[in-house]
């Protein structure tokens, strides 16, 4: 499984780009910056979003894929397949509702047909695994002021767990807990410790917050743990307070990352 980081940050600043993660080309984790990192090229082989959660910072980029999806089509280009974007019902409702509404952007679920559309929106249910050509993407209920799943993503052997936006969690732990061969996590790490309030009312971590999840997670100091979300503007506070938690196999991903993950 190979997962390219395009954007990693909870916050947008000149070069920062919001929360996407593309995985074996067709399949992208949130939607916060495709657009912004790949060419029309990489963007047109997207076949799948797995939407963690309706926040602009992770759907921002459907927008912007399916516009320029839809010019490729209009254009006669037979490969301009629909994406798939994958959520819980709720969230999808939602997206409708308040984002492809015609009003805030075309609702490219109806365009140019119905039958025939630019994006197609598919639910599931927490904890039901989905397969994406030998890609198993399991859904789990994570803590935010919304509906929000994180991930887990095993293939070939190897697993990886993406915890999505969330504050202090359980079920997500006891998931990767039970995973054979757990390989990287990638977890919230929002704001600097002064913010520890903000962090919690808006449903995210800090690093002792962080330490805090991570200690629930039996292989912590043998596998790989990632941070995402931070805020571009408070990264270097962020990074010595990061450093300080002395936790072995940790970083922050960067933007420029690749992930390799294999058995
Ligand atoms: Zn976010
Ligand atoms: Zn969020």
């Amino acid at each position: 499984m190979k997962i390219r980081v395009l954007g990693c940050y909870g916050g947008q600043l000149l070069g920062f780009h919001l929360t996407s993660f593309l995985v074996n080309e067709t399949v992208l984790l949130d939607a916060g910056s495709p657009t912004e990192v790949l060419t029309l090229e990489e963007q047109s082989r997207i076949e799948h979003i797995f939407l963690s959660h309706t926040h602009l910072d992770h759907i921002k980029d459907i927008a912007f894929l399916a516009d320029n999806r839809s010019l490729k089509r209009w254009a006669g280009t037979i490969e301009a397949s629909a994406i798939t974007i994958h959520s819980l019902q709720e969230n999808l409702d939602r997206l409708l509702e308040h984002f492809l509404n015609n009003i805030v952007w075309p609702d490219f679920t109806k365009i140019p047909t119905k039958k025939d559309a630019i994006l197609k929106l598919k639910s599931f249910n927490s904890e039901q695994t989905i397969n994406i050509e030998g890609l198993k993407i399991t859904p789990i209920e994570v803590e935010h002021p919304v509906p929000c799943t994180g991930f887990l993503l095993d293939q070939d052997g190897a697993q990886v767990i993406f915890t999505a936006d969330t504050g202090h969690t359980e079920r997500i732990w006891e998931i990767a807990n039970e995973q054979p061969n757990l390989k990287a996590v990638i977890i919230d790490c929002s704001f600097p410790n002064n913010c520890e309030a903000l962090a919690e009312m808006s449903g995210h971590l800090t690093p002792q917050g962080m330490r805090k999840e991570l200690s629930k997670l039996n292989k912590l100091g043998e596998i790989s743990v990632y941070l995402y979300h931070m805020k571009p503007e408070v990264l270097t506070e962020m990074a010595s307070e990061v450093e300080a938690e002395n936790i072995p196999h940790l970083r922050m991903l960067t933007q420029v990352d690749e992930l390799i993950i294999e058995a």
